[in-house]
């Protein structure tokens, strides 16, 4: 049952009311919504509903029809985010795991770890008790393989995901296991169910061979009641009549889970297959249907694994299959990150405590957030500043360690803005981003298109959407800062004449309606956006460069530059030229070459350039956002 509060409930009414429910023996969750606050009370309902009517602070009852409660997007409007160490499940970027079906030995599996490591998977399986169908195959190496995967930890840094099959293996998981998942053998082990309930550790729990999605919800609601909040749903193929494969993946879990639940859904695509050639395509579809990640089995050796060997993909396979993600990913809003865990380290231990991690221009749901989000993670501290030249100005001063800006877009090209900013100030670029930009219409609910009379949103955004705007030339287009405040402008005004242009996220975010999703002239709509701090970037891998200079007006003063790039075989992927302030048709170049120009090798590429232009600067080496390096 939810109770929605009086919007001018006090703070000493609302925890007396809290009180007074738990009193009665309900579990009791606080929603703070955008405009209102909800109560979510949870139990077997004894008292009449006018009761609860009656309670001080309350305004409205509304009685939850699903057998489910907690689990229930009804009780939690917002996606749940499950941290497991550095890794966030449910947010921006896509959580991949991998590794063996059982941990056979310490070698192979620490191999195992190493080649999905370096590939990007971010957290590793491994089954030590297996749930097998006969007695007589392996069963797993018990505690000895909880240690290899603690090993695991150790040298990798990714966390461990691991199946308990009895409620005796308790201890060993609190010690040695960082997602402690139910098989789907097990879905429905009450015991085992209220058992990692109390665990408190993140649960991944697997949806049961024969198990209705409502049947898979009520075994996540046994471990919500017990206290544990952090389940991340595993679907992984339901026995059907067809044969041919193991079992049938059911896709449309995906989306229908993804509306009835904020716990986050990743998809198992070996299991579901049981085929290793099955198993690329069906995770790439699974990523397309808007999973929070996959988890998926790899081997060295499959054939002789001693579990699950058809069905394993060869490293090789993997690494394909990452690269394959990293590219859909975005279409869907969401990133593969490779340096996901090295970024953690490395920006953990770079950050002064007392300095703000990283400032965008913006707001939150405007792009620029989003860009942070999915470069930067769900836990870095992060400010918001109106302008970009502030983002330039936090970064110099030191009052933060990065900024992140746009720098092109792929429909209306350069944002000049910041390329004369990076000339003005003496920055790095320290990575990049590409971040695919939907843009949809959005009003207050029940808004006609008729009614429409002023559009806000940033200006580079009316000329992404220029073909749908020409077919509305009665609108009046007012700029603003970003998409996010424009979408708090039509909010504030409250009347059904406005409407704003910005991301679907942004309407959720303020509880807008989208009218018309996706009005940017070309789906291919992509933003790039650079990282930008104090000092280059040190550590590898690296494999883009950026330089500004400029050269004297003679013939083939540019050609020279050009020149030393073929010459040494670099490949430059954009040249950008700006006008220089104050001496007029004279023009300051921008150019990225794909290579590392930090490295030892390379720096005589620097000295040559520079021998040939007038003005020369490196603004730093950083890895391509949109290719893989191992
Ligand atoms: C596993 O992940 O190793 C496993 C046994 O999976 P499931 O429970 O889905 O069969
Ligand atoms: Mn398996």
């Amino acid at each position: 049952m939810i109770l929605v509060l009086n919007k001018n409930v006090s703070v000493d009414q609302k925890e007396q009311l809290k009180k007074t429910l738990k009193n009665h023996g309900y579990i009791v969750k606080e929603i703070q919504g955008v405009d209102e606050t909800i109560i979510g009370v949870v139990g077997q309902i004894k008292e009449d509903m006018r009761y609860f009517e009656t309670l001080p602070g309350v305004s409205k009852v509304l009685p939850v029809s699903k057998p489910y409660k907690l689990v229930s997007r009804d009780l939690h409007p917002e996606p749940s985010k499950i941290r497991i160490g550095d890794v966030v499940i449910g947010g921006d970027r896509l959580v991949v795991i991998a590794g063996p079906c059982s941990v056979e030995n310490r070698a192979t599996t620490l191999e195992i770890a190493r080649r999905v490591k370096q590939s990007g998977a971010v957290l590793f399986r491994g089954g030590a008790f297996k749930p097998r169908t006969s007695p007589y195959s392996f069963q797993g190496l018990g505690e000895e393989g909880l240690k290899i995967l603690s090993e695991v930890r150790e040298e990798t840094g990714m966390g461990i995901v691991t199946e308990i099959t009895s409620p005796a293996q308790a201890d060993l998981m609190m010690k040695y296991v960082d997602v402690v998942q139910v098989g789907a053998r097990n879905m429905q082990n009450f015991e085992l169910l209220r058992c990692v309930g109390r665990l408190g550790k993140p649960v991944l729990l697997k949806r049961g061979l024969a198990a209705t999605i409502e049947e898979w919800l009520m075994a996540a609601e046994y471990i919500l009641s017990e206290g544990n909040d952090k389940v991340i749903l595993c679907e992984r193929g339901i026995r059907t009549f067809e044969r041919y494969t193991r079992n049938t993946l059911d896709l449309t879990a995906v989306p229908v889970i993804k509306k009835l639940t904020h716990l986050p859904v990743i998809v198992d695509p070996s299991h579901a297959t049981g085929i290793r050639d099955k198993v690329l395509p069906m995770a790439r579809a699974a990523v397309a249907a808007g999973a929070d990640g996959i988890m998926v089995e790899v081997h060295t050796e499959p054939e002789r694994a001693l579990s699950d060997g058809p069905q394993s993909l060869y490293p090789e396979q993997f690494e394909q299959l990452m690269r394959d993600l990293h590219v859909i990913a975005p279409v869907v809003g969401k990133q593969v990150d490779f340096d996901y865990l090295p970024k953690a380290k490395y920006f953990a231990a770079s950050t002064p405590s007392d300095a703000t991690l990283v400032v965008y221009a913006g707001v939150p749901g405007s792009f620029s957030y989003k860009a942070a989000l999915q470069y930067f993670g769900e836990s870095a501290p992060m400010e918001n500043v109106a302008t970009f030249r502030q983002v330039f100005e936090s970064v110099a001063t030191g009052k933060a360690r990065w900024g992140i800006i746009p720098l092109e877009n792929s429909l209306t090209g350069s944002i000049h803005t910041n390329y004369d900013l990076l000339m003005e100030y003496n920055l790095f670029i320290a990575g990049e981003l590409t971040l695919r930009v939907v843009h949809s219409l959005i009003g207050y609910e029940g808004t006609n298109i008729e009614d429409i009379k002023i559009v806000y949103s940033h200006p580079q955004v009316f000329e992404q959407c220029a073909e749908f705007l020409s077919q509305h030339p009665e609108w009046d287009l007012v700029a603003c800062k970003d998409t996010a405040t424009a979408v708090t402008r039509v909010q504030e005004r409250g009347d059904r004449s406005r409407a704003a242009i910005a991301s679907a996220e942004a309407a959720r975010l303020f509880g807008m309606t989208t009218i018309k999703e996706g009005i940017e002239t070309h789906p291919q709509n992509f933003t790039r956006f650079v990282v930008i701090t104090k000092e280059p970037l040190q550590n590898g891998p690296k494999d883009k460069s950026s330089i500004i200079f400029s050269v004297s007006d003679r013939p083939g003063a540019l050609y020279e530059v050009l020149k030393v790039l073929a010459e040494n075989q670099i490949n430059m992927v954009k040249l950008e030229s700006r006008p220089i302030h104050g001496k007029p048709w004279e023009y300051m170049f921008y150019a990225d070459l794909e290579v590392d120009l930090d490295r030892e090798d390379m720096k005589h590429i620097m000295k040559e350039i520079s021998e040939r232009t007038e003005f020369f600067r490196y603004i730093g080496s950083y890895r391509q956002g949109s290719r893989v390096v191992s």
